[in-house]
């Protein structure tokens, strides 16, 4: 398969969100980070970029409310090409009626390379990384081809009836 290159500029799009139980953790996350965070471009589900944005001073576009399709607006994003990487501060421990939309995240965060930190730990990694000031080059392997493949297979079907 072939490969496909994506740069990153130095200013990200950074997409932020964040379980109930976790905004306090978050809140603090951003408040510690706060100067190198803005230096880019932050949005988040709905509650948590409310959260951040009073808490912190820094703007922060609101999605909609998780619940409500909010990391499903952050995957739409993703698909579109724009947004960069993505904070989440998920709950390991409590059900979330929108399990299958943050599944439905992961899936298109790994399909486009996306950086993705699934705790603190990681983006505190992240965040110190070389390369979140920095352009940066994802390679990640290109799926054109193979849903073309897909779509020609459908379309020998469709002629042979
Ligand atoms: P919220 O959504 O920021 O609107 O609370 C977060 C989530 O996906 O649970």
């Amino acid at each position: 398969m072939k490969d496909i290159e994506r740069t990153l500029n130095a200013q990200k799009r950074i997409a932020l969100i964040a379980h109930d139980h976790k905004k306090e953790a978050m809140i603090r996350w951003c408040q510690k980070n706060k100067d190198i965070l803005g230096n880019h471009f932050l949005c988040g589900t709905g509650t948590t970029a409310r959260l951040i944005a009073e808490n912190t001073g820094l703007p922060v576009e609101a999605l909609k409310s998780g619940p409500l399709g909010g990391d499903q607006e952050v995957g739409a994003r993703i698909a579109e090409g724009k947004i960069d990487m993505v904070i989440f501060f998920s709950d390991p421990l409590e059900a979330q009626p929108h399990d299958p939309d943050i599944k439905a995240l992961l899936r298109i965060a790994n399909v486009y390379d996306v950086p993705f930190a699934n705790n603190r730990a990681t983006a505190d990694f992240m965040i110190h990384s070389e390369f979140f000031n920095q352009c940066y080059t994802c390679v990640s392997e290109d799926y054109t081809d193979m849903n073309r493949r897909r779509e020609e297979d459908i379309q020998s079907v469709i002629d042979r009836k």
